[in-house]
């Protein structure tokens, strides 16, 4: 999962990412509405939290251009207690959700998962594939019942598939979801990846689709 944070408030910035990270989530972060823009353009996002008040471009006109322009991504507005008004301009202007600063991280976790979820047609908390459950909340793993000891890059590889059971992914598709800006990707990370993936949940579980990428064998 890849989100974009557009805040210019440095100090809730670094806290936001740290528990996004810490989430397992890959994100950037944008300063401003221009560089907002410009992120967005490039259509990688799963979700975007977007905080109204921004220098260069308000975030509103920034949710209005992205909504225009078709982007789809759930959008999480970030507000001030007293701005009633901007709330309902953005909810109007195509946001999913909105927070009020000072919010409580578990809180703004829980809501992300939560559109992640609906985004992708997901009902239930935890996804079921076969004898495979993932459950985002609890960053926990199982198979047939048997908790499995994933680490971070796994989880997240195995959260993009199990979201999409029927999709076949490409590499670079992976990477986007994977791994933020400025961080080193090798050419054959996403095939280590697997590898170690498939050593843990079993090497039948994720199918190589030849010339195209992965994807979760078929149940
Ligand atoms: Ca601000």
């Amino acid at each position: 999962m890849r989100l974009l944070l557009v805040e210019d408030d440095d100090m809730i910035a670094e806290t936001v990412l740290g528990a996004m990270r810490r989430s397992g989530y890959a994100i950037d972060w944008a300063e401003d509405g221009r560089a907002a823009e410009l992120s967005l353009g490039n259509g990688v996002y799963d979700l975007v939290l977007l905080d109204l008040g921004l220098p260069k471009k308000d975030g509103i006109d920034v949710l209005n251009a992205y909504r225009k322009s078709g982007g789809a991504a759930p959008v999480i507005i970030l507000t001030a207690r007293d701005a009633v008004d901007e709330r309902i301009r953005g909810l109007d202007a195509g946001a999913d959700d909105y927070l009020i600063k000072p919010f409580d991280l578990d809180e703004l976790a829980a809501r992300v998962r939560a559109l992640l979820r609906r985004r992708t047609g997901q009902k239930q908390p935890i996804y079921a594939h076969g004898e495979l459950t993932l459950d985002p909340a609890a960053h926990e793993v199982t198979k047939s019942g048997d908790v499995l000891p994933l680490v971070p890059r796994e989880f997240a590889l195995l959260q993009a598939l199990i979201e999409e059971p029927t999709r076949v992914f490409t590499k670079a598709e992976l990477e986007e979801k994977l791994y933020g800006w400025g961080e080193e990707v090798g050419s054959n990370t996403i095939e280590v990846h697997v590898h170690s993936l498939r050593r843990k949940i079993g090497a039948e579980q994720v199918v190589t689709v030849r010339g195209v990428g992965y994807r979760l064998k078929r149940c």
